[in-house]
């Protein structure tokens, strides 16, 4: 069972939120501290930890209004990109425990980073590639 966190009293309306957009399967609203102002943040109806636990019909709808919202939320506020997040488990930093995208406006020159990569050592990727390959075949 998935535990009570603050999403689901937002979607609930036991706690206030600026709603951005609802519909059947999804509700949309303001990031409390948004990276960029328009900052928003889609929740499914059918409470899911995170995309580790989500079906497939849950996701799907997240993923339809994430599509729907990120023109419109880019043109509102004058942006010049999207960057779409979705955090996974703390060590993904997910700090709120209910599957959730961030859309997330971006500007040219805006500051906000991506984080670095790093190269595969000889072998490496091989040996990665190896271990999903073999999880798919699970
Ligand atoms: P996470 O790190 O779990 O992907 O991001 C959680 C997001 O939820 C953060 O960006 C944070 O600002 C936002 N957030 C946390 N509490 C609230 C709240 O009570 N209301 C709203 N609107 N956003 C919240």
């Amino acid at each position: 069972m998935t535990e009570e966190t603050i999403f689901d009293k937002i979607l609930r309306g036991e706690i206030p939120a600026h709603k951005v957009y609802e519909d059947e399967h999804t509700f949309a609203f303001l990031d409390i501290a948004p990276i960029n102002k328009g900052h928003t943040l889609v929740i499914p109806k059918n409470s899911t930890r995170n995309i580790l636990t989500a079906d497939e019909e849950t996701f799907a709808h997240v993923m339809e209004t994430v599509r729907t919202l990120s023109p419109k939320i880019k043109e509102a506020v004058g942006a010049d990109g999207i960057t779409i997040g979705i955090n996974n488990e703390a060590a993904g930093g997910q700090e709120v425990f209910y599957l959730h995208a961030h859309i997330i406006p971006r500007f040219e020159n805006d500051g906000r980073k991506h984080w670095g990569g790093e190269s595969y050592k000889d072998g490496e990727a091989e040996a990665t590639l190896e271990k999903i390959v073999n999880q798919l075949k699970n």
